[in-house]
């Protein structure tokens, strides 16, 4: 049942894993795919993106990472789940390409189901990430993470079957400026089955320039997420007047929502400050984040996708919410010691 129960009605034998994870029937993102090129180097460069493919790689030294930010938020929540393999699916966009071929064979090595839509008018998206020191520039080139269709993907039988398996839903808020109808068949599916739908503000312009797409989906949204600097900005595009975190979550918990069985939760992480959420009932918490040593930090892009993916092993699992950023914190954290959005064998999280 997705009924959220609380530890105290449940089993002993089943406190440890209150719900039994299976295969390819528990978490789902939707979203495009890139391919992230981290570049190092002592120049600035404004590469228009359709040089990136060529120019990037041949002038500096690049390493190249599975990107797309749900995508790693989904292959973080199967790394600290471990076992059983496949407990998350992915639905993305690809080209069919070298990049492509790389995308697919990554998300086999994390064990995530990966479905692309395969279309032949764009190549693989690919963004690049200029690090100098401690300051970073990406350009991305969307290309086909763009052109996912919902005819063409989301509504064959055999996906929607997937979508009907799954229990938690992701989306980053990146994808409204793909396929709004894409994410509202998602939402709708998830609020019609009082099954969880979750969102992520992701930027600052999705709140800005996607407004009306957002307020379309937000009724639906059982778990959003936002770091301080997109919150701020939704705040402000709401007219909520108001520049204190807490206050936004509160009004942003307030906002309509169709599936009343559930209040909506916000979490709004903060960098290094503690992580806000709300829990229902006016009640709003900060969670301090795991102490790290500023100098060990290698690069926190990726940091916020990070505290996602864990936070949503978690919430598969019917954990208590506290626990839910508990993980997310945990895989923030070691995300942000390694360059891109890498992580070690095994997660070490109780
Ligand atoms: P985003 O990447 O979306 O901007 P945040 O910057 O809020 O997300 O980071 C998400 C999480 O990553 C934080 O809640 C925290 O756990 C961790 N984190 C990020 N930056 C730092 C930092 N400077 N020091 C400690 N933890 C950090
Ligand atoms: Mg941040
Ligand atoms: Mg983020």
């Amino acid at each position: 049942s997705p009924e959220k129960k609380t530890p105290e009605k449940r089993p002993e034998s089943s406190r440890k894993s209150p719900t039994k994870l299976g295969e390819q029937n528990m978490l789902l993102g939707v979203t495009g795919a890139i391919m992230v090129f981290s570049s190092v180097s002592e120049e600035n460069m404004f590469l228009k993106p359709y040089v990136l493919n060529h120019k990037i790689v041949k002038k500096f030294k690049v390493e190249y990472h599975a990107g797309g930010a749900t995508q790693n938020s989904i292959k973080i929540a199967q790394w600290m789940i471990q076992d059983p393999h496949k407990v998350c699916t992915f639905f993305g966009c690809i080209g069919e390409d070298t990049f492509g071929e790389i995308l697919k064979q990554k998300a086999e090595e994390a064990h995530v189901d990966a479905y692309y839509y395969e279309q032949t008018e764009e190549p693989t998206g690919t963004c690049a990430a200029c690090i100098t020191g401690d300051n970073r520039s990406l350009v991305a080139n969307l290309a086909a993470a763009n052109c996912y269709k919902k005819d063409k993907h989301l509504d064959l039988k055999e996906n929607w079957k997937l979508v009907e398996k799954a229990k938690v839903y992701y989306i980053a808020g990146f994808f409204l400026t793909v396929s709004l109808e894409s994410i509202l068949k998602v939402a709708k599916h998830a609020s019609e089955n009082n099954k969880l739908f979750t969102l992520n503000l992701s930027a600052p312009f999705i709140s800005q320039f996607f407004k009306d797409a957002l307020m379309e989906v937000m009724p639906y949204v059982d778990v959003l997420f936002g770091n301080e600097t997109e919150a701020a900005t939704f705040s402000k595009e709401q007219g909520f007047q108001t520049e204190d975190i807490e206050e936004i979550a509160k009004k942003a918990e307030a906002l309509p929502k169709i599936n009343k069985k559930r209040p909506r939760i916000v979490v709004f992480t903060q960098g290094k400050d503690g992580t806000i959420m709300t829990k229902g009932g006016d009640k709003v918490e900060t969670f301090p984040v795991l102490k790290i040593d500023q100098k060990d930090i290698v690069d926190t892009n990726g940091a916020g996708d990070a505290f996602v993916g864990g936070f949503l092993s978690e919430l598969v699992q019917d954990k208590e919410l506290e626990q839910c950023v508990k993980a997310g914190h945990y895989a923030a954290n070691i995300i942000i010691r390694r360059a891109g959005c890498t992580f070690p064998e095994k997660p070490d999280f109780h």
